[in-house]
């Protein structure tokens, strides 16, 4: 139990972290150590130009541009200028053309195996940079290791035959005639030592063909999105409206008791009653109305807590489309993994999803039930899917509750 407990509060401290990572990625702000030329602001955590490299780099791109240096001769400027290993050698010629293929140099960043649009201010124009890959090129310098940086779809899957990790690769195909085909390619990382996996590999667009339409699968469909929305805006209005009956009830009964409390003291300046009775009534009174003063604290958060989740699904589940339709990989890595978390297994070069069922994320549940009825259309009457005009009720039990409707 405790490990069960641990694991859970490591994952979920592991997805915060990831999430954390991924917000950043989207605001276009990098989620790493500053590359050379550049400084991490710890007070702002954002990346700055360092004045004094930026000049140095900019100047080793234009040097390695000329087509007239070697990599040992940028690494040599650099050397001369004060640019460094931390052990303070020169740094490797590996490094230089790194450094001189990383597009964070002209605003864009690369993570997690694709590019993105930074927010930090470029120190290389886009055109001096295309120039220096030309060259690299050319001489047959373009970076290897970072082929083999994580590629997009890396840790979304699981192997069907041994459940290890799915894994991508880039790689460079040079046929004989002197054509080069680049692809990426995603397979089981073999790691089991009880199954000999046979499973074979896949092609990154194969996979992200088959990822969208899953996607697909689970996206709100625009008409009923509509319906839901309606529907959220009514009940919605119908909760103000008791809630504030509600409010109004317990006001007046606090008036009455600030009155009741006043003729009490009155009653007892007036020596009509005893003090231990009027300490006594004054108790009861005093007690009454902190309960009334709670209740119209709490009761509007309570019938209206579930309001914001269940928007926010409503508005998710509905932008899937989109996102299975669009070319950015990177959104739809996040999209999927929103809507199956760690349940989607690859087997024989086809992707599923086992188990949508989740206990401890209820929005996972709703993708599950929405998937369900979608099965089901066609079998029964469209009317019996929807959300019957009973109302939209908190995230899960709405969803079971359309999942039940139909079912029955
Ligand atoms: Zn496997």
């Amino acid at each position: 139990m405790a490990f069960v407990q641990s694991k859970y509060y490591v994952d979920s401290l592991a997805e915060n972290t990831k999430r954390g990572l991924r917000q950043k990625v989207r605001r276009g702000e990098f989620p790493g150590p500053a590359p050379i030329g550049y400084l991490n602001d710890v007070r702002t955590k954002t990346i700055m130009v360092d004045k004094k490299k930026s000049v140095i780099v900019r100047r080793a791109f234009e040097l390695y541009a000329k087509n007239q240096s070697r990599l040992e001769d940028i690494a040599n400027f650099l050397a001369k200028s004060g640019i460094i290993t931390k052990s303070g050698k020169r740094i490797s010629k590996d490094r230089v053309s790194v450094i001189l293929s990383n597009p964070f140099y002209y605003g864009h960043f690369r993570y997690a195996g694709e590019v993105h649009e930074g927010k930090h201010q470029p120190i290389v124009a886009k055109k001096l940079f295309d120039e220096v890959q030309a060259v690299l090129e050319k001489r047959g310098k373009r970076r290897k290791s970072h082929r083999n940086n994580p590629q997009v779809f890396c840790g979304l899957l699981r192997c069907a035959t041994c459940n290890m990790m799915i894994t991508g690769e880039y790689k460079v195909k040079t046929q004989k005639n002197g054509n080069v085909h680049h692809y990426t390619y995603y397979r089981c990382t073999k790691k089991s030592k009880m199954v000999n996996c046979p499973e074979p590999c896949i092609r990154q667009e194969k996979l992200d063909e088959q990822i969208s339409s899953l996607l697909q699968t689970v996206s709100l469909r625009p008409d009923w999105a509509k319906e839901w929305k309606v529907m959220f805006a009514h009940d919605e209005k119908n909760f103000a409206q008791s809630t504030n009956a509600f409010v109004e009830e317990r006001k007046v009964k606090i008036q009455g008791l600030d009155m009741k409390l006043q003729r009490l003291l009155d009653s007892y300046l007036e020596q009509d009653i005893e003090r231990n009775i009027y300490l006594e009534k004054k108790a009861k009174f005093m007690s009454e109305k902190k309960s009334l003063e709670e209740q119209i604290f709490t009761f509007p958060q309570k019938r209206t807590g579930w309001l914001e989740p269940m928007r926010k699904w409503i508005g998710e589940a509905e932008t899937l489309g989109k996102i299975a339709s669009d070319t950015d990989l990177f959104e739809k890595k996040v999209a999927a993994e929103k809507v199956f978390g760690s349940n989607l297994l690859l087997s024989k070069k086809s992707v599923r999803a086992c188990a949508l069922q989740s206990i401890a994320n209820p929005a996972q549940n709703a993708y599950a039930a929405l998937s369900a009825a979608y099965a089901d259309l066609g079998k029964l009457p469209e009317s019996q899917i929807r959300v019957s005009d009973r109302g939209v009720e908190p995230l899960t039990s709405a969803m079971s509750m359309l999942r039940s409707n139909h079912l029955s």
